[in-house]
């Protein structure tokens, strides 16, 4: 019983410190009201940016692929399970965003964690003449995959385009390759892709981009990060996760012909598991008609109204609002439990928003991680901001 007298300990420290998390059990679908262990809450905390997970055609979608694939797959795709809704899949999402970069193909994985342990480890290898560059506040699915790389790894500040150069000028590897998310996941801000790109072709790198939060809420199609910026390479490495925006799960890479074959051939998170249920991919090809099409626009264009709102309405002084124009938009308070005070008082009157603690965000920077979505309307927003505001006049901080 010694390890679990030890795991026991750890867990009470975890307590101690404020730093248990809870589950809440959500009994109703993925949108902004829910009913969650029982009581009807208005959520500011999925990453469903563009309100598709329930929207009724992509759930009709589903179950149409439930009834042409069955409920799963059955198999890893190098053995039986790549079943023809996910070449379908893959080769739409190329269409759709490897029009910026060469030769491009798209490849659909189980997770955008899986996809980015994939990328790191597959293209490093633990080459000798390899070495990453790691922005500072990537996801942690970057930093573990750095980790599994086995290479030089080196981290940048956060948006230090000076601090990546003179790391790259002091580099001697042959393959170079940076990393970064566009939109980070707990900032909500957008990294410089422009400069880092024009950076990476001066000194011969790689960029591999994380646009998780981006992807379906980015671009006047809803391309994402690369359509934002009008970014062109075939140094590129782009990764899109399907669960956010698009509403449904998993996530794909996409990249030249060659990036994409060697993932398949040597990408352990992509060989060794079995394939998504195809129904998931039958699904997503309507998510992506969505997203690509009017629809998707409208969803942007009144997301974008959301989030004006919410930068115009929101007065606070002394909590920190941090600067963001995605939906993602922190709002730091600073301590753990003080933090977790402020997230309980709001839901107490309904309203749920997301905490997020060490080690996800750096000690003393503990945050309201507000999240809007094209599902929310302008008075349900105006119900937060006006929450927000009035607990920061009227509480008293211990
Ligand atoms: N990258 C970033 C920046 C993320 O925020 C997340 C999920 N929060 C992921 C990757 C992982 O994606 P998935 O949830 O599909 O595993």
């Amino acid at each position: 019983m010694e390890l679990i007298t030890r795991l026991q300990q750890q867990l009470q420290g975890l307590e101690e410190r404020s730093l248990i998390r809870r589950r809440r059990t959500v009994d109703t679908p993925c949108a902004p009201r829910l009913t969650v262990d029982g009581r009807d809450m208005l959520a500011f905390c999925s990453n469903d940016y563009l309100g598709l997970a329930s929207h009724p055609r992509i759930v009709a979608a589903l179950k149409e692929g439930a009834d042409l694939y069955g409920a799963g797959s059955g198999a890893s795709h190098l053995i039986s399970g790549h079943s023809r809704a996910h070449a379908q899949l893959e080769e739409r999402l190329a269409a759709f965003v490897g029009a910026n970069l060469e030769q491009a193909r798209a490849l659909y994985f189980c997770t955008g964690y899986m996809a980015n342990l994939a990328v790191l480890t597959a293209l490093a290898a633990g080459d000798a003449d390899t070495e990453i560059f790691s922005e500072a506040l990537n996801h942690a699915s970057l930093i573990d995959g750095t980790r599994l790389a086995r290479v030089k790894t080196r981290v940048y500040p956060h948006a230090d385009l000076a601090a990546l150069a003179a790391l790259l000028a002091d580099s001697k590897a042959k393959t170079k390759i940076v990393v970064t998310d566009s939109i980070f996941s707990m900032d909500g801000d957008l990294a410089p892709l422009p400069a880092l790109l024009a950076l990476c072709e001066q000194y011969g790198a790689w960029l591999v981009v994380d646009d998780a939060h981006g992807f379906g809420a980015l671009g006047d199609n809803g391309r994402g990060a690369l359509e934002h910026f009008s970014l062109q390479s075939p140094h590129l490495v782009y990764v899109g996760t399907l669960g956010k925006s698009a509403g449904v799960g998993g996530a794909f890479v996409c990249a030249h012909e060659a990036v994409i074959e060697t993932l398949i051939q040597k990408a352990r998170p992509y060989i060794f598991t079995t394939a998504a249920a195809p129904a998931l991919a039958h699904a997503l090809l309507a998510s992506l008609d969505i997203i690509a099409g009017e629809e998707g626009k409208q969803r942007r264009m009144h997301l974008a109204a959301l989030v004006a709102q919410w930068n115009e309405g929101l007065q606070l002084q002394r909590w920190q609002a941090l600067p963001s124009l995605s939906a993602i938009q922190p709002v730091i308070i600073g301590e753990n439990a003080d933090m977790l005070a402020v997230a309980a008082q709001l839901y107490q009157q309904g309203l749920w928003v997301g905490a997020i603690r060490p080690p996800t965000v750096p000690a003393g920077s503990a945050r309201l991680r507000v999240t809007l979505s094209a599902g929310h309307t302008a008075q349900e927003v105006a119900q937060l901001i006006n929450a927000v505001n009035t607990l920061e006049r009227t509480r008293h901080e211990p």
